[in-house]
């Protein structure tokens, strides 16, 4: 009796016997150390980051630099797309219709810089109307829509208003620039999937940044963006990007400095 309670008083001098004990309280074992909860690989692969938060990171795939469209065809035909590259940036051309990638895409993460001309005229969803489609399922406006729009003074249905996903989610805010100024969209976009019989498996969800603003927080989105109708999913797997030209007799808008980065 003698050792022990010497032993005992050691020990809750030195504060041992109460660590144990709390562990236990907690679940874990007597034993485990900070090292046990330390991952050490894999080790994520180096990137090296743009100059700035716009420029292409080293593993991004540059879907427009300024030069040419030779990743985009048109939608209707995919014979090679038709708008006016110029300066540096390309800008909707209306009488050909609306473009998309050559590639497909599942997960991604995209940057977009987008412009509404000064002199836009138009109001309503008929004031520089274009679109972010983050999978392009197939011809005209099928697929899952983030609005493009003259927004800054003018009015229109707030889901459908620029940074939607369109007919779902209106903005969290307005961050719309005046027209005349570069604006950006960067969206990390996760594809829906689905099962062999063509029954959705997993949503697909969005979160999007307008201006650096947080304007889309990880929604899940109720299927494809419709303009009439309640949305629904059709399965597809893998899907090219789209930019939408819109019927308005608006000014066309003009787009620069287009990549994106694959996700598992
Ligand atoms: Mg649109």
């Amino acid at each position: 009796m003698r050792t022990f309670s010497t032993t005992m008083l050691t020990l809750t001098m030195t504060g041992l016997l109460a660590v144990p004990a709390v562990a236990a309280a907690q679940g874990a074992t007597p034993r485990a150390r900070p090292q046990d909860t330390e991952v050490w690989e894999p080790v994520p692969k180096v990137v090296t980051p743009g100059a700035t938060s716009s420029e292409a990171p080293s593993d991004a795939i540059v879907l427009f630099d300024g030069h040419n469209l030779d990743q985009w065809v048109e939608v209707k035909d995919h014979a090679p797309a038709q708008w006016t590259v110029a300066d540096g940036i390309m800008t909707v051309n209306k009488a050909a219709g609306s473009i998309e990638t050559k590639q497909h895409f599942h997960n991604y993460q995209i940057h977009l810089e987008w412009r509404i001309p000064t002199n836009i005229t138009g109001t309503d969803q008929a004031r520089g109307n274009s679109g972010l489609f983050l999978a392009s399922t197939g011809q005209g406006d099928a697929g899952y829509e983030l609005q493009i729009l003259d927004s800054y003074n003018n009015k229109t249905y707030v889901n459908g208003q620029a940074g939607s996903v369109y007919k779902q989610y209106p903005p969290l805010v307005n961050a719309n620039r005046k027209p005349g100024e570069w604006q950006t969209y960067d969206v990390a976009w996760t594809a829906p999937t689905f099962n062999a019989d063509g029954s959705l498996k997993t949503p697909a969800y969005v979160t999007a940044f307008f201006n650096g603003v947080l304007i889309q927080n990880h929604v899940e989105l109720k299927g494809e963006t419709l303009y009439i109708g309640k949305p629904f999913y059709k399965a597809f797997d893998g899907a090219p990007i789209k930019l939408q030209a819109h019927g308005d007799k608006s000014e066309p808008i003009s787009f620069r400095n287009i990549w994106v980065r694959e996700l598992p």
